[in-house]
């Protein structure tokens, strides 16, 4: 039962006050047709609102089956629209972009009954209006009387108690008038009925009961109900709309003005398209310097040498200014001189090099001077042999192994560098390629270094003992596969009895003793820029080093050398220096010569730089080891420019951004004006404010989406024509490219911009009121 009590409602306009209810106390059946007779803004549809709970009373009450609702809540109104009412207008209101059947099954969607469900009510329902062969047509396909007829479906499709009509034929000729009102009559066997008419005939003819009304007052009511109030029995099913049906909602809505969708969307993407270009210049050019600087570092690493020039000891001299005649000149020793160092390196030194972490420096080459012992097998023809030009062989004088010593910088070094983490940068595989054979594995493998032209120097390959005339070319199989014999120096040296040492004459059971090594590849350099790295000629590991001094360290010849003062193998008198070097030669000391270590990139130099300088601290100046950064030309400058001009860039790029988002905004807005029909409907279907956020919020969802993935698309399509025009400026070929991630990163800041400025307008139609926005035409 329902029952209006002592109900009022008044509208203040300006100082005009409308009683449009004015005490309205009237009570009705559970079941009957009750029509609504007045004169026009009599109040007739303020009251059908307030039943209907689309607009609130002033004062008085309403009873629903027993309950009040003086201390009803947004959300029990909500509830109340969608479980008990269902309202049909004069002007269908139905939702243009949704088809029959999903504005029929809109009100349902709002309280979460499934879809099967859904869909079979909701044909139910367009049976029973008579629709059942247009079921699948859009509402622009329907004439007025049948879209009156969805609207009574939509109504009646969740089974409501209540049906409410406000004059549903009033824009329907007489003959369609005549088949509505049959229509709500038999609706009227199930349910409450009311209806507002302005057609006393329809409603002498059709309803059980006639109310009149005039002036916010009850003049009239032909059948009275004054039944007993009963107990609450009053039940509510709380409403709430998907996000999947808020979207579909706004798609479909998106979809019917198609046009003005994407002009807004590309001109929002504006924004986006140009970080979208920014980025993927910046980062290509960030990408050729990193390469290029990479490579600058392959060939200049921070080397660590016997001797140094410490530029911190001293003062410089800067001063161009002349000085006045003193009548005395200053004796002055030369810059270089005075400032010139003599590192000691030590095991201690080597471990803590060793130590460095691989992620900033991955490679490191030793310098060593010592001397290995090779012989060679060429058809039964055993021979010594040399690896490279200048590797120190026995007999060697001190002043060569000493030149040799003090051109440990030496670039061109036969050993390369060690990889301190086997899977991350390895010196070999970033700068060379393979010609023939397989990349080596162990200490005991070689390889063959050629250079650009696939030319060795034709003396290193003489020292390997293989015969060749210049210009002769040798096939690569006859190099890969190739084998020495590296002898220890018990077998290699004789003692004599003065207690000198002679290397011995090679033969056949001398090489058999010593330990076998292969050549595995044949390599090249990749490009120019790693020509330099390793001389022509064989390279060998570091491993390979440490093995033949840890054979040697306790041989006689080294015993022997260890005590003298004078060369074991030549009777010359040696200092204390020449006495390390040739003790190094000899593989008594496992200190090398020099260090050098290769940053990953120039940021990791830095890092390396720290890690040495950390060494020195608070060791005195004779301990100290001073590097050599040979990088240090090649200047950094030129990344953090660009990171500059980036973020210059980047910040325009954005302030579009800005201004798409008022942009999606102001659509929002008129959006929301455009669809204030749709809200109103919603409402009346039991949508809550949240729901109607959600709609709109959905709406900016797919149009900043949108916007988003048309930016990113145009962006990188627009990497291609900026290629071409850079390769042509500068021949770097693909420079421009989209990092994946940040297209994602865009697609999102894209959407969240957009929900920012659709939300405020989104919020403002929830806060629209239901009952003005159905009145609004
Ligand atoms: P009816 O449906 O009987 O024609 P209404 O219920 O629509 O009448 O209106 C009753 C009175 O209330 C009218 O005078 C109308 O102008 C006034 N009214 C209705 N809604 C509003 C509103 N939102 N603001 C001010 N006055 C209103
Ligand atoms: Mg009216």
């Amino acid at each position: 039962m329902l029952q209006l009590k002592n109900l009022r409602k008044t509208y203040h306009v300006g100082d005009t006050v409308t009683h449009a209810l004015d005490d309205v106390s009237i009570s009705f059946r559970d079941k009957e047709f009750v029509a609504i007779l007045g004169p026009s803004g009599s109040g007739k549809t303020t009251m059908l609102n307030i039943i209907g709970g689309l607009d609130r009373y002033d004062s008085g009450d309403l009873i629903i089956n027993g309950k009040s609702t003086k201390n009803f809540k947004e959300t029990d109104w909500d509830a109340y629209r969608n479980n008990s009412v269902g309202f049909v207008f004069q002007n269908y209101n139905l939702i243009p972009h949704l088809s029959i059947m999903d504005n029929v099954e809109l009100g349902m969607d709002l309280s979460g009954v499934s879809a099967k469900e859904r869909r079979e009510k909701a044909e139910q329902a367009l049976i029973k209006v008579g629709l059942k062969d247009h079921m699948h047509k859009n509402p622009n396909q329907l004439s007025g009387g049948q879209m009156q007829r969805v609207a009574i479906a939509r109504a009646i499709a969740n089974d409501p108690d209540i049906l409410l009509c406000d004059e549903p034929t009033g824009a329907l000729d007489t003959k369609t008038s005549v088949q509505i009102m049959d229509l709500i009559k038999d609706l009227s066997k199930d349910r409450l009925v009311i209806m507002v008419t302005h057609n006393p005939e329809l409603a002498k003819k059709y309803a059980s009961r006639i109310v009149n009304f005039k002036d916010g007052k009850i003049l009239s009511d032909s059948d009275p109900y004054n039944g007993e109030e009963k107990a609450d029995s009053f039940e509510l099913k709380r409403t709430k709309m998907s996000y999947w049906n808020a979207i579909k909602l706004s798609f479909t809505n998106i979809m019917t003005k198609k046009g003005r969708t994407i002009l807004t969307a590309f001109a929002s993407s504006i924004g986006i398209i140009s970080i979208a270009v920014v980025l993927s210049i910046s980062n290509g050019f960030q990408q050729q310097i990193n390469t290029t600087m990479s490579k600058a570092l392959a060939q200049y690493p921070v080397a660590i040498t016997a001797t140094a020039t410490d530029l911190t000891s001293g003062p410089q001299n800067t001063s161009t200014k002349i000085a006045k005649n003193n009548g005395y000149v200053t004796a002055k020793q030369d810059q270089s001189e005075q400032s010139s160092h003599n590192n000691t390196i030590t095991e201690a030194y080597v471990n803590y090099v060793k130590k460095i972490n691989p992620n900033y420096a991955n490679n490191i080459s030793y310098q060593r001077a010592t001397n290995l012992n090779l012989l060679s097998n060429n058809n039964g023809k055993i021979s010594r042999v040399q690896f490279s030009n200048s590797d120190p062989n026995a007999g060697q004088s001190v002043a060569q192994m000493r030149s040799q010593a003090m051109s440990s910088m030496g670039i061109g070094s036969s050993v390369f560098p060690t990889a301190l983490n086997k899977n991350k940068h390895s010196f070999l595989k970033d700068n060379y390629h393979i010609l023939a054979g397989t990349w080596s594995s162990k200490a005991t493998d070689l390889v063959l270094v050629a250079d650009n032209n696939n030319t060795v120097n034709i003396n290193s390959l003489k020292n390997l003992g293989i015969d060749v005339k210049n210009g002769e070319k040798i096939n690569l199989n006859k190099l890969v596969g190739k084998t020495f014999s590296i002898v220890s120096n018990n077998d290699y040296y004789q003692e004599l009895p003065t207690g000198m040492f002679v290397p011995q004459k090679a033969n056949k059971s001398m090489y058999n003793s010593g330990k076998k090594l292969r050549i595995t590849a044949v390599i090249r350099p990749k490009s120019e820029d790693s020509m330099q790295l390793l001389a022509t000629g064989i390279a060998y590991s570091d491993r390979l080093t440490q093995q033949i001094i840890n054979e040697n360290k306790n041989s006689a010849i080294v015993k022997a050398q260890r005590k003298s003062n004078t060369s074991v193998l030549t009777g010359q008198r040696l200092n204390k220096t020449e006495k390390k070097q040739i003790m190094q030669t000899l593989g008594g000391s496992s200190i090398p010569t020099g260090i050098m270590i290769y940053p990953n990139d120039f940021d990791s130099k830095d890092k390396v730089l720290n890690y040495l300088d950390k060494w020195n601290k608070g060791k005195s100046k004779k301990d100290k080891i001073i590097y050599t950064d040979m990088s240090s030309a090649v200047t950094t400058m030129t990344g953090g420019l660009l990171n500059g001009v980036t973020i210059i860039l980047i910040a325009f790029a954005a302030i579009s951004l800005i201004t798409s988002m008022i942009m999606i905004g102001i659509l929002t807005y008129t959006s929301v004006l455009e669809r204030t029909k749709e809200i109103g409907v919603l409402k009346a279907l039991g949508a809550r404010k949240k729901d109607i956020t959600r709609v709109f919020d959905a709406e900016t969802f797919i149009l900043g989406v949108f916007s988003g993935l048309l930016g990113v698309a145009i962006g990188y399509f627009l990497t291609f024509p900026i290629n071409s025009i850079i390769y042509r400026l500068t021949d770097l070929s693909n420079v421009a490219q989209l990092n994946p991630v940040h297209a994602l990163i865009l697609i999102i800041i894209s959407t969240v911009l957009t929900l920012l400025g659709g939300h405020l307008p989104a919020r403002m139609a929830a806060k629209k009121d239901a009952a003005i926005a159905l009145r609004s035409e």
